[in-house]
Formats: C-alpha cells, structure tokens, sequence
C-alpha cells in the first residue's frame, strides 16, 4: 500500500493510542460467555448506564448489533422502515434479509433524517396482503446522510408516530456521541424512546474492536442467546472491552476537534474549482463532496490524492466521503485540502 500520511477513508482507521494500548494490558480478564470478565461487565455497566438502559450486551461490531437488534424484533416478512441511506441497507450485506428476514421500507428523508409523516405514511394496513410493519430504526449520526445530527425534537417525533402504530423503536448509534458532542444533549436523551440501541467503540471513539447494544434487561438476555448463536460470544474479551472503557473516559469530550477539523476543511475546498458542498451542512466528522465540477471521477480523484499521501472515501460517481478522527489533525486537514486542490488544478 502507499504511504498513508492523512486517511481520511472512515473514523475506522484509527490506531490504539499507548494510553489505550495500556489500559488494554493491564485489564483484569476472564470467561466473557459465562458473565466472568470483570472488564466486559464494567464497559457493559458504563454504557448501560449512559444511554439510560437496564442492561448492555458487548459484541464484536455495530453490524452484529444491528443485526441482533432486527432478530429480537421482527419476524420473517416483517418490516423495518428507516431512511433509504441506512447502514442496514447499504453495508451489512443485505444482513436483514439474511438473519431477521425482515423486509425494509426506505424513507426518502433528507440527508439520512425522515419525519413522523414519513412514518405515518409507510406503515401497511393491517391484512392478508402487506408485510407487518414492525420497527422504525434511526441512525444517529446519519452516516451517509453526510454525519447529519437527528435533533432531539426529530427524534421524538419520529418515535410518538412509531408508537402510534404499535411499532418497535431501534437506534443505530454508530455515532452516537458524536452527536451528543456536537449538540450537547446527553446521550440518554436521545435513546429514551428507543427499545434497543447501540454505540460503537471503533469509529472515533478509537478503539481496535467492538460495539455495545443496550435495552431492557429481558431483551438484553434474548439478545444473549443470538449472540451464542452467532458465535459472537467470546472468552478472555476484557482485554478490547477495557479499551471501549478507557475511550468512553478520555475520547468523547474531544470529537469536537474532529467536528471542527471536519468543518475547516469544507470551507477550505469549498474554494476549489469544481468542488461542491455546503460548509454548514456539516454537523459532525463527515464531510461529503461533489467532483462532477473537476472533470474528473471521484475514482480518479481519489486514486491521485493517493499519490500525495491522502485516503479519502470515493461513494459514487463524483461522490467523495471524507471522515475526520484522531489520528488526523488540524495539519493534516489543511495537507489534505492543499493535496485536493493541487489534483484538481494542477493539471
Ligand atoms: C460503521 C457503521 C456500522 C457498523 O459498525 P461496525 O462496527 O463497523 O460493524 C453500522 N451503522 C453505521 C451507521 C455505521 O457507520
């Protein structure tokens, strides 16, 4: 591979820092399946308790998370509504279909966020003809909505049409704390209305591994048995859970650095000929550009900034993600900016 100065491609590329490597060696460990590693229980009890639930359950990724959340819902032909650009339907490779067998209703919202009418519009009518409508999922931050922020209102309101149809509620929260950071509303605000939810660990949060799903304490222990299924419960798990712990002390307060290395470098290639984006529109660590302007694809764009040392995330035909985290900073926001600039016009 090229030499990676500034990779931008996900939040995922994050490295341990010696701190967190640290706190990883010296994490006091034991059978994780049988309930007896002291620092999965920790890490369990600290999300527990910061998203609000009974109970939290720690799983190798945010993708079995969402996965196991389906299961515990829905049954076969049931269905999941969420906005068009989720997670569930874009990247788990068709994964609801496979597990859950769940059919899923994409909402046209705008930039990943859908409305109560949304809602009220897609839920079937009762019958022999219709799949069942049973879920309403929401990912907070919106990934592919361009790291957009379901406000606290959005939120409710979404969550009183679901309840108004008798539907389960489940969070995506992949990003949650960064939009606890960027808004100032605390992460159990926004789980409240949700049956299930989940929070990752290796996005900005840094860590090599993991996610934990909350809910109550009698859908944690159905979730349980999913997890055995899977072959997602693990042993001496201690040692990447006391990373997820160490984060959530010392890696939520600063994501508003990656918020505002996200935003300068939106209003810096904004500037750039045959770049197109809006500045405001980033709320958090991701930043989505339009190439079409340049000329060039966004396979082409993303293939010469390689050349300089820049790894940014091609989604489409002139469509680019770029992802700030901490192992990027202001320097090489900035190195990156003047990178695109010069594949752009130096031609
Ligand atoms: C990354 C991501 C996931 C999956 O998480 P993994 O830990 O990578 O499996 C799910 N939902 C969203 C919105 C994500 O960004």
């Amino acid at each position: 591979m090229t030499n990676i100065r500034v990779d931008l491609y996900s939040d995922t590329q994050t490295r341990p820092t010696p701190a967190m490597r640290q706190a990883m060696a010296e994490a006091p460990v034991g059978d994780e399946q049988r309930g007896e590693d002291p620092s999965v229980n920790r890490l369990c009890e600290t999300v527990a308790e910061l998203l609000g639930k009974e109970a939290a359950m720690f799983l190798p990724s945010g993708t079995m998370c969402n996965e196991i959340a389906l299961l515990l819902h829905c049954r076969p032909g049931d269905e999941v509504i969420c906005d068009a650009t989720a997670h569930i339907i874009i990247a788990e490779g068709g994964g609801p279909a496979v597990f859950a067998g769940a059919m899923i209703r994409p909402l046209q919202g705008t930039r990943g966020i859908f409305s109560a009418d949304d809602v009220h519009g897609a839920v079937r009518d009762d019958g022999r003809y219709s799949p069942n409508s049973r879920l309403v999922e929401v990912e907070q931050t919106s990934n592919f909505g361009g790291g957009t922020v379901w406000p606290l209102e959005a939120i409710r309101s979404v969550a009183q049409a679901a309840r108004d149809h008798g539907l389960a509620l489940h969070m995506d929260g992949a990003r949650l704390m960064n939009a606890v950071v960027a808004s100032g509303v605390p992460a159990r605000d926004f789980v409240e209305p949700f049956d299930t939810a989940w929070v990752d660990l290796s996005k900005g949060l840094g860590c090599p591994v993991g996610a934990v799903l909350v809910g109550s304490r009698e859908t944690i222990e159905r979730a349980w048995q999913w997890k055995q299924r899977m072959g997602g419960a693990m042993r001496q798990a201690g040692i990447v859970a006391a990373a997820g712990t160490y984060a959530l002390a010392h890696h939520v307060e600063r994501l508003a650095e990656d918020h505002d290395n996200a935003r300068s470098f939106a209003e810096q290639i904004v500037e750039i000929p045959g770049i197109s984006l809006d500045p405001q529109s980033v709320d958090t660590n991701i930043v989505f550009f339009d190439v079409a302007g340049t000329g060039l694809s966004a396979d082409d764009i993303g293939e010469r900034l390689l050349g300089h040392g820049v790894r940014v995330g091609p989604m489409g035909a002139t469509t680019i993600r770029a992802v700030t985290h901490l192992d990027v900073d202001k320097a090489g926001m900035d190195a990156a900016a003047a990178a695109l600039r010069s594949v752009v016009t130096d031609r």
